[in-house]
């Protein structure tokens, strides 16, 4: 298992690599994010051993129980919905929050993030391709969102993620990508106060290098890692 792990972030490395070599971007402005949901520590700790620190998780309580076995420098995201009332126990184990879908979840946020004293980063998710089965703000709610936001003193926006209908084609999913990243942009110009707009998370193993290319800072793979679930 170990050899094929760092066999595959090998080739994901490569990958990068090549995205950024095709559009003239710094590789450095682009972050993996192992998505390691349902798979054993044994896998984390071979992708950590390689070097990976930045881990995908999608339930609570499987962030609870694989951080206490895990070296302290390794960072979990919560990329999956989040319930308001898993977000106290998901706060002293999570580096970012991705899946902001709500006012009222952000509001709780805010409120377990007061209590501790911490401020906590999160993306606000954007369901652009408007698909019933997805959640996320739309489109045209995302600015207003952020401006709420923007007054909780102890979240701080971020940037924006999204998750791309499942295609064919990772081409199809260009559009998708392109409209998330105009809309990254023009929020980000309106230098909003507390709220960085630094972060786009989109891109998994299917479609991640069409999302570099189209200006992706985090990119969160799984399969492509850690293979089949
Ligand atoms: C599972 C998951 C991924 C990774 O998907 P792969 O296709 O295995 O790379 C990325 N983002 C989210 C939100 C996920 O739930």
């Amino acid at each position: 298992m170990k050899e094929t792990i760092l066999e595959n972030l090998k080739q994901v490395h490569a990958n990068i690599l090549s995205s950024c070599a095709r559009c003239g971007r710094d590789p450095k402005e682009v972050t993996l994010i192992a998505v390691s949901k349902t798979k054993p520590l044994q896998a984390l700790q071979a992708a950590y051993d390689c070097g990976e620190r930045n881990f995908g998780e999608n339930k609570v309580q499987e962030i609870l129980q694989k951080a206490p076995m895990l070296p302290d420098d390794l960072c979990f995201h919560m990329i999956g919905h989040l319930q308001r009332n898993k977000v106290r126990q998901l706060l002293p184990y999570v580096t970012m929050i991705h899946s902001v879908d709500s006012l009222r979840l952000a509001s709780e946020i805010q409120q377990e993030a007061e209590r501790i004293g911490k401020v906590v980063d999160i993306l606000l998710e954007v369901n652009v391709a408007q698909e019933e089965s997805k959640f996320g703000f739309a489109v045209n709610e995302v600015l207003d969102a952020v401006l709420q936001i923007s007054r909780f003193p102890n979240v701080r926006v971020c940037g924006l993620m999204t998750i791309a209908p499942f295609v064919e084609n990772s081409e199809q999913n260009r559009p998708v990508f392109q409209k998330l990243f105009q809309l990254y942009v023009d929020i980000k110009h309106k230098n909003i106060d507390n709220t960085s707009m630094s972060v786009l998370s989109m891109g998994m193993t299917g479609d991640y290098q069409v999302a570099i290319e189209e200006g992706a800072t985090m990119i969160r793979v799984g399969t492509g890692i850690f293979g089949v679930r």
